[in-house]
C-alpha cells in the first residue's frame, strides 16, 4: 500500500510562447494542440505520481502568463513552490537568453525554508523542430546548469511527447533529496 504522499507546488515559467502550457497540458491531459492560446493569469493542474511502492507524489502545477515577467506578480506566484522548471524555445535565442534572468528572478524572490534555492530543471523545448541554437552557438548545456544553478537539463516536446515525464522525475528526485 501507498502510505507515504508528498504534495509539491511547482512552477512553469519561461517566455511566451516558449510551450510552457504544452507541457503542463501533454503531461497532465496527454494531449497536444497546435493553436495558440495565451494563458491568462495563472492556470493549475494536477498530476499524480506514483513514486514507488510506498510514496505518492501530488503535483500542482502553476502555468503563468509570460508578461508577467519581472513585475510584481511573480512574487506572489512563486509563493511556497518547492520546484521549476524554466522553459525556452529551441528555435527562438532570445527565449534562451532570458533563461539566467528568469532563474535570477525566482533565487531573488524565492527559497526553501532551509535557505537553499529551489531545485530547477531547465527545458529546451520543441526539439522536434529540428533547429537547435544550443548546437549552433556551440553552448555546453551540462556546464550552463553547472554555471547557472540548474539541478538538469531536458531536451523536450510537448508535440512528440520527449522527455517531459523524465523531467519531472528529475525534479521530484532533487525535491525529496533537498528535504
Ligand atoms: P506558452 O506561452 O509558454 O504557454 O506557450 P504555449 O504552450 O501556448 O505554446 C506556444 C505555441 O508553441 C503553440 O502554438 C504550441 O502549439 C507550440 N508548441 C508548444 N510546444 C511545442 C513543441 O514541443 N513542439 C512544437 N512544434 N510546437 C510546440
Ligand atoms: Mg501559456
Amino acid at each position: 500500500m501507498q502510505s507515504k504522499e508528498h504534495l509539491y507546488k511547482l512552477l512553469v515559467i519561461g517566455d511566451l510562447g516558449v510551450g510552457k502550457t504544452s507541457i503542463i497540458k501533454r503531461y497532465v491531459h496527454q494531449n497536444f494542440s497546435p493553436h495558440y492560446r495565451a494563458t491568462i493569469g495563472v492556470d493549475f493542474a494536477l498530476k499524480v505520481l506514483s513514486w514507488d511502492a510506498e510514496t505518492v507524489v501530488r503535483l500542482q502545477l502553476w502555468d503563468i502568463a509570460g508578461q508577467e515577467r519581472f513585475g510584481n506578480m511573480t512574487r506572489v506566484y512563486y509563493r511556497e513552490a518547492m520546484g521549476a522548471f524554466i522553459v525556452f524555445d529551441v528555435t527562438r535565442p532570445a527565449t534562451f537568453e532570458a533563461v539566467t534572468k528568469w532563474k535570477e528572478d525566482l533565487d531573488s524572490k524565492l527559497v526553501l525554508p532551509n535557505g537553499k534555492p529551489v531545485p530547477t530543471v531547465l527545458l529546451a523545448n520543441k526539439c522536434d523542430q529540428g533547429i537547435d541554437v544550443l548546437m549552433n552557438n556551440g553552448i555546453k548545456m551540462d556546464q550552463f546548469c553547472k554555471d547557472n544553478g540548474f539541478v538538469g537539463w531536458f531536451e523536450t516536446s510537448a508535440k512528440e511527447n520527449i522527455n517531459i515525464n523524465e523531467a519531472s522525475r528529475c525534479l521530484v528526485k532533487h525535491i525529496i533529496a533537498s528535504e
